[in-house]
């Protein structure tokens, strides 16, 4: 898998400065927690939703990487043991679900039509589409109701090209709510504020 600290190690020795470099999805959640959605609230888990799926913890402006930089790949649990193969080794990940493009895959193995993720939304056919919109919700709903289980964040903040899928925040949550161990889950599931630059100001507020 792709190392970070290898990269970083390379850039730093070719352009002889210290460099800062963090994740996408690592720089959307500070940014967020700071200056977005997520202020006020602890621990934020933000997720990035597009053409992969990653996420990030933050907790208290701080950004948590772990012990392997790995922390928050939600992306990368198994969904589905013997499932869909993964460009990660593994087969079954979250990614390999509802991702933008294995969604659109997804839709036309089920419906037979090329179509991309805006154009399925927009014009939603829920004759046609039923089983498909039934499979993203389950699959959402579990991969977030796992994170919830073993994390119970403060709040999470939805990324990325999907999150503009409304649906996420009502039957969304509603199948995240349904799959946690809990009873009563409050778990806030927000909109990010800051849109496409939340990345870029993730990585000004790296330090
Ligand atoms: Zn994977």
């Amino acid at each position: 898998m792709f190392n970070w600290k290898i990269f970083k190690k390379d850039l730093e020795n070719k352009l002889e400065k210290n460099i800062l470099i963090e994740n996408d999805a690592n720089c959307f959640t500070l940014s967020e927690s700071k200056m977005g959605a997520g202020i006020g609230f602890g621990l934020v888990f933000g997720v990035i939703m597009g053409t992969g799926v990653g996420g990030g913890i933050v907790i208290n402006n701080v950004l948590h990487c772990g012990k392997n930089d790995i922390a928050g790949e939600w992306g990368h649990h198994t969904l589905h043991q013997n499932g869909n193969s993964c460009y990660c080794g593994k087969s079954g990940c979250v990614e390999t679900y509802i991702s933008g493009p294995s969604l659109e895959k997804r839709w036309n193995e089920l419906t037979g039509n090329t179509q991309s993720m805006p154009e399925i939304i927009s014009n939603f056919d829920y004759t046609v589409g039923k089983q498909w919109k039934d499979e993203f919700l389950d699959n959402f709903g579990y991969g977030l109701a796992n994170v919830i289980d073993i994390l119970d964040p403060d709040a999470i903040i939805l990324g990325g090209g999907l999150s503009n899928i409304d649906f996420l925040y009502t039957e969304g949550k509603k199948s995240i709510y349904s799959k946690v161990f809990s009873d009563i889950i409050e778990t806030p599931i927000l909109k990010n504020k800051l849109g496409d630059s939340s990345g870029v100001f993730g990585a000004a507020l790296l330090d």
